[in-house]
């Protein structure tokens, strides 16, 4: 684990945070700064810095953020309405943090094209 990683820390309990779910591959916790009523950031437990670097191997590990998501969804009570789920890559796609995550939004009308 890169000891400099926000979200390893994180998830390695280093770090406060609102978690909501966690199983041996995935956590998922509220963003600190959220931008909409319901903002989850869906995390690998292992440290991937992008989406860029997922690997054959790590297919599974897609599929399994995929499902807590859709789990959440009907946790949190957005799931009929509808959200948007964000990767941001690199530079110009809003990455801040070089730790593979998914952001989770809803709660509210997500307008297209974004921002
Ligand atoms: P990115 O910009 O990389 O796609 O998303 C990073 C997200 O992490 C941002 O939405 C930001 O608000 C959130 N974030 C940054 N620092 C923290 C933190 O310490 N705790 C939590 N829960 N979220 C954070
Ligand atoms: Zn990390």
């Amino acid at each position: 684990m890169p000891s400099d990683c926000l979200f390893c820390r994180i998830i390695a309990g280093e770090l406060p945070s609102a978690q909501i779910y966690a199983d041996d591959s995935v956590v998922a916790i509220r963003d600190i700064s959220p931008q909409a009523p319901t903002h989850i950031l869906l995390l690998s437990r292992k440290h991937i810095a992008s989406v860029r670097d997922v690997a054959e191997e790590d297919h599974d590990l897609i599929g399994k953020i995929c499902d807590v998501g859709t789990e959440l969804a009907t946790r949190e009570g957005i799931a009929d309405d509808g959200y948007r789920l964000v990767i941001n890559v690199g530079r110009d796609g809003g990455q801040t943090v070089d730790h593979l995550h998914v952001h989770m939004l809803g709660g509210r009308h997500m307008a297209w094209p974004p921002g």
